[in-house]
């Protein structure tokens, strides 16, 4: 930040790297720090979020693929789509990805990329991740909300190890199957219609009406997706 001149330190945009707000308040507390107490303070970016405004997302943090191979690391990467994100299956929003690239020495955590809608709400967690030197096992065995967006990590982690597509398509066909069974419980011979909701006893069950009411608003791409899961589970 000290310029040619030693009594004349620069920091955001003029400098020419790191243009966003937060860089600028980083680097001008540093500044003001390395003015008053002697350069002590160095300007650390390699933990630096950015996310682009687009619809859907983009936000990243960290290496990149071609970064990591560029510095000679051996790295493994971890892909995973959003239709294997529940909460994005649910908001019919499956519109993007989210790779994860790690050391293969050492299983650290050097970067997350994240194509999603909201996905500014969620490189913040990647970047506490990497602030803090996780590695991919770390961030894998970490307790993420259910039905968040930011659970996609937790699932991306896993995935190095695991086929994680199986695993979130085994969780939908044992929703499907535990809806078709509490209708067959309820209405044994009767076909699913809207009027099946009307049973007083499924008013009494707020959350089976719920689990109903979901299938029946979307039960043509649920039977559909039961297809494929089942395909892709047995076959
Ligand atoms: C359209 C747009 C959208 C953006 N969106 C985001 C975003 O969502 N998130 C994000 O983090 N960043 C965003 N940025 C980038 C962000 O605005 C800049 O990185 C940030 O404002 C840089 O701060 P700064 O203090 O270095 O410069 P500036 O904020 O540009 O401040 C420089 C100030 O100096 C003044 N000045 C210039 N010349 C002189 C002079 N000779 N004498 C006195 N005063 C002078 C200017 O009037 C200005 O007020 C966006 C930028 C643009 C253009």
């Amino acid at each position: 930040m000290q310029t040619t001149r030693d009594d004349v330190y620069a920091v955001g945009d003029v400098t020419g790297i790191d243009m966003f707000v937060y860089m600028a308040a980083y680097g001008g507390k540093l500044a003001a720090l390395n003015a008053l107490e002697g350069n002590h303070k160095q300007y650390d970016d390699a933990i630096m979020p950015t996310v682009v405004f687009t619809d859907p997302q983009v936000a990243d943090v960290g290496l990149t693929e071609r970064q990591a191979k560029e510095q000679n690391i051996n790295i493994k990467t971890s892909s995973i789509i959003l239709n294997h994100v529940p909460r994005f299956i649910a908001a019919h929003d499956t519109r993007g990805l989210i790779k994860l690239i790690a050391n293969k020495n050492t299983d650290k955590l050097l970067g997350v990329h994240i194509l999603a809608p909201e996905a500014g709400e969620m490189i913040q967690t990647a970047v506490t991740a990497l602030k803090a030197g996780m590695t991919t096992e770390d961030l894998a065995n970490s307790i993420f909300p259910y039905l968040t967006g930011v659970e996609g990590l937790k699932l991306a982690a896993l995935n190095f190890d695991k086929d994680v597509k199986k695993t979130i398509m085994l969780c939908w066909l044992v929703y499907l199957t535990n809806c078709e069974q509490l209708l067959s419980v309820e209405r044994p011979h009767h076909h699913l219609s809207k009027t099946n909701l009307k049973i007083p006893k499924l008013h009494k069950h707020s959350k089976i009406k719920g689990l109903i009411d979901a299938y029946l608003r979307h039960r043509r791409s649920y039977v559909t997706e039961k297809r494929r899961a089942k395909r892709e589970i047995l076959g």
